[in-house]
């Protein structure tokens, strides 16, 4: 009751109604409170945790990095193995001939410098995002909130960035609003915090060739969707398109802050001269984030976690589909949105979530879906019971 009055009292909110779990560990798919009430992730922080809480791979390097040294000098002064490591192992998986990452802080900066290096590569200032995008709360990535559902967050913000233009999602139409006066379009492949979107294959594949056609650099924002969240590492790779520039943070950093801009050395060196530091930031790629995101990535790939999340995606849909409540279920792996079509009933689910010891949440832009994303490590038997839970609220509705 103390920490929670001195939580209320001196750590800042911008939720009016916090949840207020006291969370005193975590582990795998669950974490507990102080009291040993335990709850299934299915936020997993916001598509972080993909290796599972408490994963001992990670913990070990975070270990073993933080005793060899922490903080010495980033942004590509210093040559520091876990960054080498890590840059040389995700540019082999990423797709096409992307072979290079920078690396910052969170998903917001990794945004604002793939902005800024569109800008710098092409000598062009428009920038077009998505209707209903999330790129995070900076007022760069701000200004790339899709219009006009974004407005409510951007209006006591304005002026944001100039030369921003939104179009749909999905739209063939749109594409021809860019134009050579372009220098970068950025997209979620599948669009998160609109409430799970998925995109049309041939659009994807059209906004890749108009870009191209006017010399626009793409952009995906795999920030969400990176990391074996929708059942292949990147979901570029899953709907087989390269973009230009590619954006991660959440799952990078295997649960410790990191972001990271991947494209081609010959973009990213733009920001290399005329003038130099095109970007500068003092923690980005710090060497135990790097550890840990490296020790994630080689957990997911010697393990199969990645082949396994299509499968579990489709246990949990096949499930709760049947539920009389869930009106659709829109889904790209573990990622979900379970449609309930009413927002009254999605807050007092919520309330009987935290009951029940079920962690899930909305959508920027859709109050009446409820999450799943847990850890890409659940297991077949913890999505069974996960699922009974979950009917069982469903029924108290
Ligand atoms: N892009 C997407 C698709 C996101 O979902 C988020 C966060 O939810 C961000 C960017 C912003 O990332 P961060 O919160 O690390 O700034």
């Amino acid at each position: 009751m103390i920490l929670r009055k001195q939580f209320l009292e001196h750590v800042g909110q911008t939720s009016p109604s916090p949840m207020l779990i006291e969370v005193a560990r975590a582990e795998g798919s669950f974490f507990y409170t102080p009291e040993g009430k335990r709850y299934f992730d299915l936020v997993a922080g916001v598509s972080v945790s993909n290796v599972g809480h408490a994963n001992q791979d990670v913990v070990r390097a975070v270990q073993q990095q933080a005793a060899d040294y922490m903080h010495v000098m980033v942004y590509g002064e210093m040559v520091e193995r876990p960054q080498v490591e890590y840059a040389r192992r995700i540019a082999e998986l990423l797709p096409g001939d992307i072979d290079c990452v920078y690396f910052v802080n969170s998903g917001a900066e990794a945004v604002e410098v793939a902005l800024k290096l569109a800008k710098r590569h092409t000598h062009r200032t428009e920038l077009i995002s998505m209707r209903r995008a999330y790129h995070g709360s900076t007022h760069g990535a701000m200004s790339m909130m899709g219009t006009p559902e974004g407005e409510e967050w951007k209006a006591e913000f304005r002026p944001l960035l100039p030369d921003v233009k939104s179009i749909n999602f999905n739209s063939f139409e749109e594409l021809n609003l860019i134009t050579e006066r372009t220098a970068g379009v950025l997209c979620e492949v599948v669009q998160g915090e609109a409430g799970v979107r998925l995109p049309n294959v041939e659009w994807l594949r059209a906004l890749r060739a108009r870009c191209s056609e006017v010399g626009a650099l793409l952009i995906f924002d795999e920030i969400q969707t990176g990391m074996g969240r929708t059942g292949e590492m990147f979901a570029s790779t899953k709907y087989g398109i390269t973009p230009d520039i590619i954006c991660l943070a959440k799952a990078f950093g295997g649960g410790m802050p990191l972001g990271g801009v991947a494209s081609k050395k010959s973009i990213l060196d733009s920001f290399t001269n005329n003038p130099c530091l095109g970007h500068i930031t003092t923690f980005g790629g710090h060497p135990v984030c790097c550890a840990a995101g490296l020790a994630a990535l080689n957990y997911l790939i010697d393990n199969n976690v990645v082949e396994s999340v299509e499968h579990k995606g489709l246990m949990f849909e096949q499930r709760l589909s049947r539920h009389p409540r869930i009106l659709e279920i829109r889904r790209s792996g573990l990622l979900m949105a379970l449609e309930l079509g009413n927002a009254e009933y999605l807050y007092r689910l919520m309330e009987i979530f935290k009951e029940e010891g079920i962690m899930s949440d909305w959508f920027l832009y859709c109050d009446t879906a409820f999450r799943i994303s847990p850890p890409l490590t659940i297991s077949e038997a913890e999505i069974e019971e996960c699922c009974t839970i979950i009917e069982r609220s469903l029924d108290r509705l």
